[in-house]
């Protein structure tokens, strides 16, 4: 990875660049790291903003990766604050936006370690499942999990969503960046929708 920009902040698809680039998308609530992470990935401190403050993204907000492809911030879900109707506004993006990107080569579904079973994850993921896109979970902010809890958090995975890819994550240590790395460049050597990640 030698350059990341942001490219466009869309509240709609008609906004989206014109081109053939493939796109890494990511999705989870507001809050799990989505930012943190594309700065990890990008190797930057403030390509995308980190903020104490969640719920604040509310566009798909796309950044060229080497100028090979996007990765795309999808609107977080799940932030209390925000209007039901604003909430509707955020899952009818995000859907069309999984449904009608064909460049679409990979979802990362970030999920907040701490709280892992969420409805609304639960939702996405089993949403996904029914779909031909490849995904795997990122199981973000592993640092504040306990070793014992860890190994709970395991089961449920295992036994609520067997055979789902798990990469566990964190930002402060660092954890798994180069598995990520490696589901990505995999993810990009696929032809088209409908390949699994190996
Ligand atoms: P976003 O709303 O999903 O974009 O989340 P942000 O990237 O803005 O992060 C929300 C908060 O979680 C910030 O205070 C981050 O510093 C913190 N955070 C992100 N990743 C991690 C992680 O791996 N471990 C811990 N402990 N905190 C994290």
């Amino acid at each position: 990875m030698t350059s990341a920009s942001f490219y466009i902040s869309a509240t709609n698809l008609a906004e989206f660049p014109d081109d053939n680039k493939p796109h890494i998308a990511m999705v989870g609530r507001s809050n799990v790291g989505k930012s943190s992470m594309i700065n990890h990935l990008a190797q930057q401190k403030k390509l995308a903003r980190v903020s104490s403050e969640p719920g604040r993204t509310q566009t798909i907000n796309l950044y060229t990766m080497d100028d090979r492809f996007y990765l795309v911030d999808l609107p977080g879900y799940g932030y209390a604050k925000t209007s039901k109707e604003k909430r509707a506004e955020f899952s009818t993006m995000i859907h069309e936006y999984l449904e009608h990107t064909a460049q679409l080569k990979l979802v990362l579904l970030i999920i907040d370690a701490r709280i892992p079973a969420t409805d609304l994850d639960a939702t996405m993921l089993e949403w996904l499942q029914q779909t031909t896109i490849p995904f795997i979970i990122v199981m973000n902010k592993m640092d504040k999990v306990k070793p014992t809890d860890a190994q709970k958090l395991h089961q449920l995975f295992q036994e609520k969503y067997p055979g789902v890819r798990r990469i566990e994550h964190s930002i402060l240590s660092g954890k798994n960046q180069k598995e990520i790395w490696s589901a990505i460049e995999s993810a990009l050597r696929t032809a088209s929708r409908g390949e699994m990640v190996s």
